[in-house]
């Protein structure tokens, strides 16, 4: 079985600096494209796609939806 590698990649503020990010997209392993086709930048900050959950105000509602799509369900998750 395949387990896909999801990371977190940020879009950041139109001047470029990595530190301002404005929302938090999914990507593939180490791809540029986010699930919702947004292109982001090299460089731009990306974090553990585990950490979706800890600032929802700021994630990409289209890449949060595909994203559980993708991720199958543990099964450590499904007891209770
Ligand atoms: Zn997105």
């Amino acid at each position: 079985m395949v387990i896909m590698n999801h990371q977190m990649r940020a879009e950041t503020d139109p001047t470029g600096a990595t530190d301002s990010v404005v929302s938090w997209h999914i990507v593939r392993d180490a791809n540029l494209t986010a699930l919702c086709g947004k292109e982001l930048v090299d460089g731009a900050p990306v974090q553990d796609a585990t950490r979706w959950t800890l600032d929802p105000d700021r994630n990409c509602h289209t890449c949060g939806a595909l994203f559980l799509r993708e991720t199958p369900y543990l099964p450590d998750e499904h007891t209770g």
